[in-house]
């Protein structure tokens, strides 16, 4: 395992522990956070509340609730930054986030798939994020076989929505 890999492990573990306790706007939220802390550690409430498109009063609420629960380092009016265990558990919201999105597109999602993810990604159980990602590796690593799926749905399926219920 990959140390990147490890690391996404114990954000995998800390969130399926912690499945009643992170709301899905929390996790909005802390995957925000971790994706601003990519480009810079310390984070000003008003920037934060401007990237979610809610208030900074919005923001400071959710905000306190990720910091009682460890998951970042904030007091009033102070910046804020990720503590380790959230650095872990923000990593793997995000990786999700991606792994999601991917897959929607790999399969031909074309116009929601940004919509869709932000719909699926809180309520996917972590095993099955792990099932796209290794289908995702697979049409990756198979492009003959992702490109006649492509065609098959371009050709057989499109726009069709009756299950044949065929197992
Ligand atoms: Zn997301």
């Amino acid at each position: 395992m990959k140390s990147s890999e490890f690391y996404t492990f114990r954000g995998y573990e800390i969130i399926d522990r912690e499945k009643n306790v992170l709301t899905p706007s929390m996790e909005d939220y802390l995957e925000m956070i971790y994706r601003m802390c990519l480009e810079d550690s310390n984070i000003r409430m008003n920037i934060l509340a401007k990237h979610l498109n809610v208030r900074t009063s919005s923001s400071t609420k959710i905000v306190q609730k990720l910091a009682k629960i460890g998951l970042v380092n904030y007091e009033p009016y102070s910046l804020i930054s990720l503590t380790d265990k959230g650095m872990e558990v923000g990593k793997f919201l995000y990786e999700r986030h991606i792994i999601i999105e991917k897959f929607l597109f790999l399969i031909g999602v074309e116009n929601t798939t940004l919509k869709d993810t932000e719909l699926i990604e809180h309520y996917v159980s972590p095993n099955l994020v792990i099932k796209f990602n290794q289908l995702n590796r697979f049409f990756m690593d198979n492009k003959d076989v992702l490109d006649k799926y492509n065609s098959y749905i371009k050709t057989n399926m499109e726009n069709k929505m009756s299950a044949d219920n065929q197992y």
